[in-house]
């Protein structure tokens, strides 16, 4: 297949280069091999599409919703019918079996341009009576925002923060991670082609430096970011600094307790996608798995087993379910992390070493009796690698489980009804799952607290945080005043 886009950005409807831009290839993870190779944005590139989306704000917000969301809804028709292509681009870039991608990559996203597209119609504002004068508040877009997105899922992210902000009639320049710039290109072209009108959503590739230059930059009005803590922190404070809003999809740690009376299969299956999806690669993973001492033996024995039965192998296999990881310092970053846990004294159950062939491939691995200050139980791994932590009394486990600086996300496991909705809600997390795990669909809000993120993308949640109201007082009367 074809992987080598037309030109490395996409600028006011046509793809740009500009080749004295800093090299860099996009790797296919399973082999290693450069599939194609792209330029970063230089300062003049970055300057053409922050001026396209500028000067496109005033056509955009002045179409009806009703005709933006015709546009996004189109696009995620066309998004549709093109997912097996899309998927498979997107294994190509990251290396994440094509079981996985064509059912989690573009579908996600097509659901957010759905869902966005359809509810850019019914947006309104307020309106208050006060006696005979009233106000009402109109819902304005925000302006042009800027969206800077992660490795782990491209395309996704590029429609969760594209889709709120255009159908808010926002404008758009995104950056994807340099790890994987193919797919967002893709969404580029398709917007285009469901007739968007040009520079309303621009896509520009690059490091750090370009994300930086970016958020910096005075005409930008809003900030969404999907990266980790050290990055969130330094674009927050940047956005801070020009008072502009921002949405910080973060890391996490995030914590599944799991109940002596729980369904077993279903728990462990929870935490198989809770840490094993996209070799372990996503921001939700519940990586410390707290179990109840009386089903704790049980539960790391059953987990092991059915982690045996992983399909490693070739991501374009349909019958592979756990490809290798993004890039060499990915899983150098996990292999390092599974020798401090050896290191500090936790149990290695299965798992943990990198497997003798091409491509960045690591064997999923759990560790057992994992206590709370090692530190792969305190940092985030962003890879295949579980912690087993023993617990007694509900409450302990919720103590351990909120003692961390993230807040992203939390599970819990138990067929005691009360019990499942008072650990959710003692949980201090964004985002919590009962009795099952790592389901986010678009209709439900999704986002982080503490360390872990700012904001919330998906549902009617994500709206107020790409538009804001303007309040109009209307008076009817004579006009008092004091003297
Ligand atoms: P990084 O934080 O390294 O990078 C995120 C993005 O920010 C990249 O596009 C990166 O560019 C860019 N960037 C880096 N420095 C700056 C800067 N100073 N100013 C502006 N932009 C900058 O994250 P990863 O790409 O490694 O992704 C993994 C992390 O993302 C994990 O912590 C994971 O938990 C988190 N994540 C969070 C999700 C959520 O929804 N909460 C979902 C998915 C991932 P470049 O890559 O070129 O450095």
């Amino acid at each position: 297949m074809q992987t080598q886009p037309r030109a490395s950005h996409f600028i006011a409807g046509a793809y740009v280069e500009d080749e004295s831009g800093e090299a860099f290839a996009s790797v296919y993870p399973a082999t290693g091999e450069a599939i194609a190779r792209l330029h970063a944005a230089t300062p003049a590139i970055v300057e053409q599409a922050l001026a396209a989306a500028d000067a496109a704000r005033a056509e955009w917000r002045a179409m009806t919703g009703v005709e933006r969301g015709r546009i996004l809804r189109r696009a995620a028709d066309i998004i549709r019918e093109r997912n097996r292509d899309l998927s498979l681009l997107e294994t190509m870039d990251t290396g994440k079996p094509l079981q996985e991608t064509l059912v989690a990559d573009a579908a996600s996203g097509a659901d957010a341009l759905e869902y966005f597209g359809s509810v850019a119609a019914g947006l309104k504002g307020e309106h208050v009576q006060l006696g005979a004068d009233f106000a009402y508040a109109i819902r304005e877009p925000l302006g042009l925002c800027v969206g800077i997105g992660a490795w782990n899922y491209p395309i996704q992210i590029a429609c969760w923060k594209a889709a709120p902000a255009l159908a808010c009639g926002n404008t758009m320049v995104f950056k994807p991670s340099e790890t994987t710039p193919l797919t967002a290109l893709k969404l580029a072209e398709i917007l285009t082609e469901a007739g968007l009108p040009e520079g309303v959503f621009n896509v520009v590739q690059g490091f750090g430096e370009v994300g930086a230059a970016l958020v910096e930059d005075p005409r930008v009005a809003k900030v969404s970011l999907t990266g980790s803590v050290p990055t969130g922190r330094k674009v927050y404070a940047s956005a801070a600094a020009g008072m502009k809003h921002v949405t910080m999809e973060l890391g996490g740690k995030s914590p599944i307790v799991i109940f002596d009376d729980a369904d077993l299969e279903d728990a462990v299956a929870g935490a198989i996608n809770g840490n094993f999806y996209s070799s372990g690669q996503i921001c939700s993973n519940g990586t410390r798995l707290f179990v109840q001492s009386g089903i704790y033996d049980a539960f790391v024995a059953r987990l092991a087993e059915r982690l045996k039965s992983a399909v490693i192998g070739d991501p374009m296999d349909e019958s592979t379910n756990f490809g290798p990881m993004v890039s060499e310092q990915q899983r150098e970053i996990a292999l390092r992390y599974v020798e401090k846990g050896v290191i500090e004294g936790a149990q290695l159950v299965i798992g943990g070493s990198a497997l003798d062939q091409p491509g960045f491939y690591m064997c999923p691995a759990i560790f057992a009796d994992v206590t709370d200050e090692m530190t792969i139980a305190r940092e985030e791994i962003f890879g295949p690698v579980a912690s087993v932590l023993k617990f007694e009394t509900e409450e302990e486990a919720i103590a351990r489980a909120n003692a961390t600086e993230f807040g992203l996300a939390a599970g819990v496991f138990t067929r005691d009804l009360a019990r499942g909705h008072r650990v959710a809600a003692a949980f201090e997390a964004g985002t919590c799952w009962i009795n099952t795990y790592n389901l986010t669909p678009i209709e439900m809000p999704f986002g982080g607290v503490k360390a872990s993120g700012v904001g919330r993308e998906n549902a009617a949640a994500a709206i107020e945080h790409y538009s804001q109201l303007k309040a109009v007082y209307v008076g009817m009367g004579p006009v008092e005043a004091p003297f």
